[in-house]
């Protein structure tokens, strides 16, 4: 493959006639293709039909609970235990809340800001300006709920090891207005990478080093479970290191089984010191008298002892699917300078940065071929990628055919909006 940038005028010329007349092809198609929905597809739904079966008139959990009753907010011990193995917590250290985490996030960052999260913490905002960092490109409704609250973001680059540290270290050390990190630790979204041994163990140290008193680390492990390969690679525990460092009141971990069985209907988990579980129990309760117990007994019965299993069965849907965005990517861009990608071996996305400038147009034009692909700029904070380069692509929910079809179509706008901007430079 020729590197695009040595082209000659006439080269270039030549091929951007052919592409367009590619272009034009596929806008006289009518297509309605769909590339931004981060959702599992109807066959992995499929996979967890079985929870409907799992109550058979037995309402009590293992300890005795009449789970159909209100109550028991810390969730019923087998939901523990699941959110535990889920997120490599102890199921102690952990408190089963309803369908999304994303609503835990919320309340413990309303918490941290205005009421403190552990007996003794002062609320963030008594400190004037707030700031939390992001890494980037990350996940846009992380940098949404942050917006809402009037919480300043601080973007880091997201490496392939995790956020550069060395930057991470300094700033909280010397800025007591950086109150948190949100990370996204394995299969992050939408890179896909995992944050190696060293960067998980200086997460956990970060709260000794901070020029905060009252700096936290959310963690979201929304994709702690989700590998394409086995075996899986290991994400270091943030438990154990914070244990070790005696910060792990600093440490707010999250999960869910939304991408386990059923995406709208599942069951969340926050994990984290004692104190910080009873206040948050506080807060909850003035929510909810309790969630939805028969939801975690289901769930810890359909999933308790096969997990691995289960998560395997999905990777036998979502490996197809991302062996295809890989391949189609590599035979139609790889060589000519004018995009990188990601590999991920699991979670839900692949991320996608053509030469900057161009994401947006890339957005653009793919919209007019009709392929709907995630706003440019999504993957960071106030929607804007200072360099116009991110884009991520979500290659779940479509069906393989249509995935097909959808990166071809992405690829021809990629080289195409490459070679205008060539053309002009
Ligand atoms: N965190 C991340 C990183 C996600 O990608 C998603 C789903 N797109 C969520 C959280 C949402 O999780 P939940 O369904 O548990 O609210």
């Amino acid at each position: 493959m020729t590197h695009w940038a040595t082209l000659s005028r006439d080269q270039r010329h030549v091929l951007a006639s052919e592409l367009r007349a590619s272009f034009t092809r596929l806008t006289s198609n009518r297509l309605a293709l769909d590339l931004t929905r981060g959702k599992p597809g109807t066959s992995q739904l499929e996979l967890s039909n079985a929870l409907d079966h799992q109550m058979n008139g037995d309402y009590k959990s293992r300890e005795g609970v009449d789970v159909r009753n209100y109550g028991g907010l810390r969730g019923i011990v087998e939901a523990r235990e699941l959110g535990g193995e889920i997120m490599d917590v102890p199921a102690a250290n952990v408190l089963v809340a309803g369908n999304s985490s994303l609503a835990l996030m919320h309340l413990v960052m309303e918490t941290a800001l205005h009421r403190g999260l552990w007996p003794g913490m002062a609320p963030w905002q008594e400190s004037g300006k707030v700031r939390v960092f992001t890494p980037v490109p990350g996940y846009d409704r992380h940098f949404a709920l942050t917006a809402s609250l009037g919480i300043e973001m601080q973007n880091i680059t997201l490496g392939a090891d995790g956020p550069d540290m060395d930057v991470v270290r300094e700033a909280v050390r010397r800025d007591a207005s950086i109150k948190a990190i949100w990370c996204v630790p394995k299969y992050s979204n939408p890179t896909g990478c995992i944050y190696s041994d060293e960067v998980v163990l200086q997460m956990a140290e970060l709260p000794k080093i901070a020029a905060a008193r009252n700096f936290v680390v959310l963690w979201d492990n929304a994709y702690a479970v989700h590998d394409l390969l086995f075996p899986a690679p290991r994400l270091a525990s943030l438990f154990a290191a914070a244990d070790l460092a005696g910060t792990q009141r600093h440490m707010l971990q999250f999960g869910s089984t939304s991408k386990i069985t059923f995406a709208g209907a599942g069951i969340s988990f926050v994990g984290s010191d004692e104190s910080v579980l009873k206040r948050i129990e506080e807060q909850l309760s003035l929510m909810t008298v309790g969630y939805d117990k028969l939801n975690q007994l289901r769930h810890a019965r359909f999933l308790n002892g096969r997990l691995t299993a289960h998560m395997q069965a999905h990777a036998q849907i979502l490996r197809p699917k991302f062996d295809l965005v890989a391949k189609k990517l590599h035979a139609g861009l790889s060589g000519l300078g004018i995009a990188t990608w990601t590999n991920p071996q699991g979670g839900y996305f692949v991320s996608l940065d053509v030469m900057p400038g161009l994401a947006k147009r890339v957005v653009s034009l793919a919209k007019e071929a009709g392929l709907a692909m995630t706003a440019a700029g999504a993957t960071f904070p106030y929607g804007l990628d200072p360099e116009d380069r991110n884009i991520r692509i979500a290659p779940t929910f479509a069906e393989l055919d249509a995935l097909e079809a959808a990166m071809d179509v992405l690829v021809i706008c990629v080289k195409l909006t490459a070679l205008e901007s060539l053309q002009t430079a």
